[in-house]
């Protein structure tokens, strides 16, 4: 079986897609994330409706998503500050 590949996708200031593929260009799946009032994601998957858990692995793809997205901003600052063009 080949492990299936998902992709990440803001779609909007605090919505998030998450599509699965397998071994297709078409997504198997889409689950989207929102983030509620009390600042924690929300999945549409299966799991996540069936449980009332907090957490499961879309979820923590997104989280995963906008760590790397802050830390891509920071470095472009710091590149910024040291590059003398800039100033
Ligand atoms: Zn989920």
């Amino acid at each position: 079986m080949i492990e299936p590949e998902y992709l990440v996708k803001q779609k909007d200031f605090e919505t998030w897609e998450v599509a699965k593929f397998e071994a297709s260009d078409s997504p198997t799946a889409v689950y989207r994330i929102v983030r509620d009032v009390k600042g924690r994601l929300r999945c549409n998957c299966p799991r996540w409706l069936r449980k009332g858990t907090t957490s499961c692995k879309h979820c923590a793809m997104v989280e995963d998503y906008i760590n790397k997205r802050l830390q891509n901003e920071r470095n472009e600052r710091a590149r910024a500050a040291n590059d003398p063009s800039f100033k």
